[in-house]
């Protein structure tokens, strides 16, 4: 069977548009960061992910290719290193203007409580639906890594956390040396977040299950990678192991350019 990447292919029979990469420089500060090649392929993966994937707007948000091209240039640079179909779970991303108030019952995360109040959220991954992301948080996000978060980074997170079926916080990893360090770094670490002990750089969020910690080590992974190898080194190893990338590195390039 062909992977969607043979699949889309004919995306790429065009040039990738000077105007989106005036808007990406403009926008996107990790845009600024990479080197020719990653560039590159980043505007390969992103006119693929383009034509492959179903965008959808909410409350009657007007979706343009300024969003679209935006948020795909953050999702696919979690893809830089890993094979395309590793985004087998994307199936259509769904933008809001603003943060997105859900509704109903939910578990409160204290054991047997549950609440009906209003429950405001910046984006949102489930198994079979779409990637949620809210416009003006995205939008920050690409032009302030130093905060720590970013909601594209940390919902597609979730999405290759998924992509071999299980949400457990072990996206698909090469070997079970791999897998086991993996397993041991993480689980200490999310444990250590959970005891109060994590430290001051990785969000208590991430305590919530290992689903979260995964998603909430990503956006700092991506966003402040020099502060997390000074802090969090083995678990800085981790993510460079899987994602195959070295963003620390390629952030110290970038300043020495300038
Ligand atoms: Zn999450």
């Amino acid at each position: 069977m062909l992977g969607r990447w043979s699949q889309k292919r004919h995306a790429l029979d065009e040039p990738f548009p000077d105007e989106w990469r005036a808007l990406l420089s403009e926008r996107v500060v990790h845009w600024n960061m990479l080197d020719d090649a990653e560039r590159e392929q980043l505007e390969d993966l992103i006119r693929v992910f383009l034509a492959d994937k179903r965008w959808e707007s909410a409350h009657r948000f007007a979706l343009t290719d300024t969003h679209k091209v935006c948020i795909s240039a953050m999702a696919c640079l979690l893809l830089l290193g890993l094979d395309y179909d590793y985004f087998h779970k994307v199936k259509w991303i769904q933008v809001h203007p603003t943060t997105v108030i859900l509704q109903g019952t939910r578990a409160t995360g204290v054991q047997g409580v549950v609440t009906d109040s209003p429950f405001p959220i910046l984006g949102e991954a489930d198994y079979e639906g779409p990637v949620v992301i809210a416009w003006d948080s995205a939008r920050e996000s690409a032009t302030h890594p130093e905060r720590g978060h970013n909601v594209v980074y940390h919902e597609f997170a979730h999405k290759l956390d998924m992509a071999d079926g299980l949400v457990d916080g072990t996206p698909p990893l090469s070997d079970r040396a791999e897998t086991q360090r993996w397993i041991d770094v993480c689980t200490r670490e999310y444990e250590a977040l959970r005891d109060g002990r994590g430290g001051p750089i990785l969000d208590p969020y991430g305590g919530v299950n290992p689903g979260e910690f995964f998603a909430v080590a990503t956006e700092l992974f991506f966003d402040r990678p020099i502060d997390m190898q000074a802090q969090k080194l083995e678990l800085y190893d981790c993510l460079a192991g899987f994602y195959q990338q070295d963003p620390a590195e390629r952030e110290r390039r970038a300043h020495a350019r300038r």
